[in-house]
């Protein structure tokens, strides 16, 4: 398996000269546009790497399945989809024209940056600093990660730039979707983004919900139906418009972000952590899904 690894990585290592960084905040500019690393965590405990599995790296839009599984857990699920919708919006991430043009006044679905915002709004706490500690520690826990914390310098690129995010989220509180307060909800979605984990992380993010939101201790977090869920909007809306290119290259339940990180699950079997910071026109991780379409393949791992 190892092997195999390393030959796909090398393999796919090419293909990120033909995307770009993301540059929207100079300290996301850094990273080396040629790195590319994998880790593969299995049900029974095996974990197999290769590549840049060990660099840092924000785990950006990937936060969108955690803030979703607390928020459903905090607030139930009847309440977190009467404000955010389950359908593919077909347009970018950061899109804002069809919050006011569709007859519905919510966001399509949680993996949009308007759904995710509203989200964060939804995780409870008596203050911003409460709600993001708690949201912090679920993300440990289901992580296997007590080391996790966010990139400060990300943060504070992240709301020093986010103006798209902020009129959404204005715009979201207009109409009653966010209840609180907006500044709060807006502070727990960049910091949720800007928290920084290895391939390692998302690997064992996948695992667990490979394994049905049971922990490797068999600590059951998640009921079967809210891992269903969050696996199918994976499936439906994890990779940004290109969510249907993806499921039918590779048939892997899958969130990236524009970090460069790709969290793959595979049900029953194992979570697969991508990383590769050159990234397609649609905000994901080029190499990352060259090397993820070749891994299906060759372990026969699409669900469909
Ligand atoms: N922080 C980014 C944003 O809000 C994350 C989005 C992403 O990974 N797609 O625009």
């Amino acid at each position: 398996m190892e092997e195999l690894l390393k030959e796909l990585v090398e393999k796919n290592r090419k293909f990120a000269i033909n995307g770009n960084v993301a540059n929207y905040i100079p300290e996301l500019d850094k990273a080396d546009k040629n790195a590319l690393g994998i880790y593969v965590t299995t049900l029974d405990g095996q974990e197999f790497f290769a590549g840049d599995y060990n660099t840092k790296f924000t785990i950006q839009s990937i936060s969108k399945i955690i803030s979703l599984m607390l928020a459903i857990l905090d607030n139930g699920e009847e309440y977190v989809f009467s404000k955010v919708g389950m359908e593919p919006s077909g347009d970018p991430f950061n899109s804002i024209r069809k919050l006011e043009t569709s007859s519905r006044k919510k966001p399509y679905n949680p993996m949009i940056n308007a759904g995710a915002i509203a989200v964060a709004s939804m995780i409870k706490g008596k203050n911003e600093k409460e709600r993001f500690a708690r949201l912090l520690d679920f993300a440990k826990l289901i992580t296997e990660d007590d080391s996790l914390d966010i990139n400060y310098k990300i943060y504070c690129g992240e709301s020093d730039t986010g103006f798209r995010n902020f009129s959404m989220a204005y715009f979201l509180k207009g109409e009653g979707i966010i209840e609180g307060n907006v500044n709060e909800a807006l502070s727990v979605y960049f910091k949720q983004c800007s928290i920084e984990g290895t391939a390692k992380t998302i690997s064992t993010l996948g695992k667990f919900l490979a394994n049905d939101g049971v922990l490797s201790n068999g600590e059951r977090i998640l009921s079967t139906r809210m891992a269903k869920i969050i696996k199918t909007l994976m499936v439906t809306c994890g990779m940004y418009d290109s969510s249907g290119e993806f499921a039918v290259k590779v048939g892997i339940p899958s969130k990236s972000g524009v970090g460069g990180g790709i969290c793959s699950v595979v049900p029953g079997k194992m979570g697969i952590g991508v990383y590769g910071p050159s990234l397609d026109k649609k905000g994901n991780s080029l190499a990352g899904v060259h090397l993820l379409a070749d891994l299906s393949e060759e372990l026969s791992l699409n669900i469909f």
